[in-house]
């Protein structure tokens, strides 16, 4: 997958291993300065230079401290650029449509994090919260991908030759697939299916879920589509990756796994064949109106 060069998005958090946060810094430089104006009577000329050699100090010492390494910062910029195509390629969508299509967030963290879902861990996977219109994910997921499902990196043809990591495609298929769930929330498809959740019994309620788990997967094919028209960012051999991880995520594939049995009933994904499917409607059509898992005869 070709992804170096194009525009990145300002929608990025980057929490992992505390993250020293510039901003932060800035607004209690503010502070401090008001603080000694008002109670100290310090000039405010002498206060605001003051409080610019304590912005300095404390954006060295956190520099010093949470100094990404270059791998940390390659995969920011790449999930960045991942983002920054959805915002083109969904924007556009919705514009044909008539709708204007809102940017999500997306924070990465490292180990745990606050979400406005409630605490979430690095564990569950990567996960988007209609509640605060972020998508959060510990970016150790791409390499669990790897290692834990063998999920291969696409070394030969591929612009991003980290050792250890999925194949990058199949890393931005998880990412378009929690943005996705975002497209879902502004069209107002989530909000309807949880109303038909609370009328329904648990098994039920899975298999709702698991509509709108293949519809995010349909749309993060719709995406890539869409995006392959606008910049041609895919290589040989990275649909078969992202195919291979869409596999590789099914519910009975994880089950399988995890107990050696399969319990459909208890899916809340989808099987491995249905997420291929569905990821191969949207990639093939490029047209979220192929998209409708929520009535499909599945
Ligand atoms: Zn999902």
């Amino acid at each position: 997958m070709r992804w170096k060069g194009r525009r990145v998005s300002e929608n990025v958090e980057d929490r992992r291993g505390g993250g020293a946060k510039v901003g932060g810094i800035s607004i209690l430089g503010l502070v401090v300065a008001f603080v000694a104006w008002k109670f100290f009577g310090v000039d405010p000329q002498q206060a605001y230079q003051a409080t610019q050699q304590i912005t300095q100090q404390s954006q060295q010492s956190e520099s010093a401290i949470t100094q990404p390494s270059s791998a940390e910062k390659e995969v920011a910029e790449f999930v960045a650029t991942v983002l920054a195509d959805t915002e083109d390629t969904w924007t556009k969508i919705f514009s044909l449509e008539g709708m204007q299509y809102r940017q999500p967030k997306l924070v990465m963290f490292s180990g745990v994090v606050n979400s406005g879902c409630g605490r979430a861990e690095s564990a569950m996977g990567p996960f988007y919260c209609p509640a605060d219109q972020k998508i959060y994910i510990d970016t150790v997921f791409f390499k669990e991908m790897h290692q834990q499902l063998g999920i291969s990196a696409n070394l030969n043809v591929s612009e991003r030759q980290v050792q250890g990591e999925a194949g990058d495609f199949a890393q931005a298929y998880v990412l378009a697939h929690e943005v996705g769930h975002h497209v879902q929330n502004l069209l107002g498809i989530s909000a309807q299916v949880e109303q038909a959740r609370l009328k329904s019994n648990t098994n039920q309620s899975n298999q709702l879920s698991v509509r709108l788990e293949l519809q995010a997967d349909c749309f993060a094919g719709v995406w890539a589509n869409q995006n392959q028209q606008r910049t041609q960012f895919l290589e040989q051999g990275d649909i078969e990756v992202a195919m291979d991880a869409a596999n590789k995520i099914g519910d009975d594939y994880l089950q399988k796994r995890a107990r050696g049995q399969v319990v459909p009933d208890s899916f809340t994904h989808g099987s491995s064949q249905q997420r291929m499917q569905w990821f191969q409607t949207g990639l093939k059509s490029g047209d979220i109106n192929r998209c409708n898992t929520i009535n499909a005869n599945l």
